[in-house]
């Protein structure tokens, strides 16, 4: 089943178009990376997807237009979305954090608030372990799977995660993408991860779209993709400021 279709999506910022006419289709269970260097339009995406930026076009989210939703009512539909920078509260405690997120869960759900804290603290232990702690006193990865733990307990259908490697050691970042697969049949999630680092997206994702320039130059099964594929979309549409970064793992 199809969870979102968008179709000729533009977005942009004050006169600014970011995106130019996105055609997307999202199946329900999948999780798909969309990749792209600085800039292409992935945070732009996620933000139209989420109605927290300006849009035109058709978005289509389990049937339902969305496309005139604020993000509250797209986010009680079931939409969750860890930004960039991640939007946790530093002042809160670790579990204050994750308690907010099951505010934001449906009614019907609120039953099951204590187990699903406890699946959360079973998926991130050290979480569990520095739960008194405030928010502030956490590494960057264990920030990032406070944000990732946060947007689950609202019991999302489709998460979006905008960067999660962003600002993280190699090591870390690969066991946090160890977690999105386990935590896609758990919550049974749909997950639009956009990220640079296309080699450790490709290894958990079933399908990788690229975006150069606010439009599509790529969208293939993630086991089909090969590194020649993925350069060419990188270069074919983008300048050279959007190139993969020389000597930077990240980027294939
Ligand atoms: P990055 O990996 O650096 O986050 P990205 O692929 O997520 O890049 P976007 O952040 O979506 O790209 O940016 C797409 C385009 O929109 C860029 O040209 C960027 O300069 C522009 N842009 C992004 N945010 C704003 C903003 N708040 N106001 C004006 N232009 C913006």
């Amino acid at each position: 089943m199809t969870l979102l279709n968008l179709r000729d999506v533009h977005a942009g910022y004050g006169r600014v178009e970011a995106l130019h006419g996105i055609d997307l289709s999202l199946d329900e269970g999948s999780i798909v990376a969309l990749l792209g260097a600085n800039g292409a339009g992935k945070t732009t995406l996620l933000r139209a997807i989420s109605r927290a930026v300006r849009t035109t076009g058709q978005l289509l989210y389990a049937g339902i237009d969305i496309s005139s939703h604020s993000t509250a009512r797209v986010s009680r539909a079931g939409v969750g979305h860890v930004p960039q920078g991640r939007g946790t509260f530093n002042a809160l405690t670790v579990e204050e954090n994750l308690r907010l997120g099951m505010l934001a869960r449906p009614k019907a759900l609120r039953a099951e608030s204590a187990a699903d804290l406890d699946r959360i603290y079973a998926t991130f232990p050290v979480l569990q372990e520095f739960r008194h702690r405030p928010a502030a006193a956490l590494s960057g990865g264990q920030a990032q799977m406070l944000a990732i733990g946060r947007a689950v307990l609202a019991r999302p259908r489709l998460l979006l995660v905008d960067e999660p490697s962003l600002g993280l050691a190699p090591l870390t970042t690969i066991n946090l993408f160890d977690q999105f697969r386990q935590l896609r049949e758990e919550w049974s999630l749909t997950i639009l991860l956009a990220e640079q680092n296309a080699k450790l997206s490709l290894a958990v994702a079933d399908r990788a779209v690229v975006l150069a320039r606010g439009a599509i130059a790529l969208d293939e099964r993630a086991d089909q993709l090969t590194l020649h594929d993925l350069q060419s979309s990188y270069l074919g549409t983008a300048d050279d400021s959007a190139q993969p970064h020389d000597g930077d793992e990240a980027t294939p």
